[in-house]
């Protein structure tokens, strides 16, 4: 789809809301997808697995055992947490410590889960994502695996990005430089989505989101597909 045509479209001018929700497993091309989708529709960006990575992250940092649902709770709403919010910047930072590539260390992929299943901690993390929303003015692609039912679920676009488990192992394999076992990879992709799948429903499409299949996909096949959705979606309502 040209830039041109999407910056003619009537729905897509500046001014209006238009929350695009993304949800999806781990190794579904969601957040490199999502990202683009903003830059193409000059929206800004916010990834919410950042910031359970930055709380597991701030979490492991103090010493904390994860197992203790009340002390996770508390550093939640201790964390003192700013990341960006355009897709063409990439850094989170946690009480002035950059930790852009710290939190997608294995440890803290391991570890994020233990974290994400606290449901006080994801409280917390849940009103912090919509104040977000609220503070960019409703124009913002966010992405994760509970937006488009439990964070945003009047987002005017609501997304499902799914792949087979094959291409989700193979796409983590080449974004981790095939440095990591086969044992490795599907500790960080398949053991993690079961894990996250006990507190929220990522797999299935909710009522009126729409499922984007990506396993046949190249990455740009994939963005206009995605910027398809939105248009469509738009064009309808
Ligand atoms: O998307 P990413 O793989 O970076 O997410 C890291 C982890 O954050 C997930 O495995 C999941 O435990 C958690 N997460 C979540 N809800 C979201 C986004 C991420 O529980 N909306």
């Amino acid at each position: 789809m040209t830039q041109e045509l999407l910056d003619t479209m009537p729905a897509l001018r500046v001014g209006r809301p238009l929350v695009v929700a993304i949800d999806g497993p781990s190794g579904s091309g969601k957040s490199s997808v999502s990202k683009e989708v903003a830059r193409r529709l000059r929206l800004a960006y916010l990834d919410t697995g950042a910031m359970y990575r930055a709380l597991t992250w701030h979490c492991v940092d103090q010493g904390l055992d994860l197992e203790d649902a009340a002390a996770v709770e508390q550093a939640s709403r201790d964390l003192v947490l700013e990341l960006s919010s355009s897709p063409q910047e990439d850094f989170v930072r946690v009480r002035g410590t950059d930790v852009t590539d710290a939190i997608r260390e294995p440890e803290i992929s391991a570890a994020v889960s233990a974290v994400a299943t606290t449901l006080g901690a994801r409280t917390e993390l849940i009103r912090r994502q919509r104040a977000l929303i609220e503070k960019h003015h409703r124009r913002i692609v966010v992405e994760g695996r509970d937006i488009t039912t439990v964070v945003a679920p009047g987002a005017e676009v609501r997304m499902l990005l799914t792949a087979s488990e094959e291409a989700r192992l193979r796409r983590r394999g080449i974004q981790l430089g095939g440095t990591q076992s086969a044992e490795q990879l599907a500790a960080q992709v398949t053991h993690r989505d079961a894990k996250d799948s006990t507190v929220v429903n990522f797999t299935q499409a909710a009522d009126g989101v729409v499922t984007l299949d990506s396993s046949d996909l190249d990455f740009e096949e994939t963005v206009d597909a995605a910027l398809v959705i939105v248009t469509k979606v738009l064009n309808r309502d």
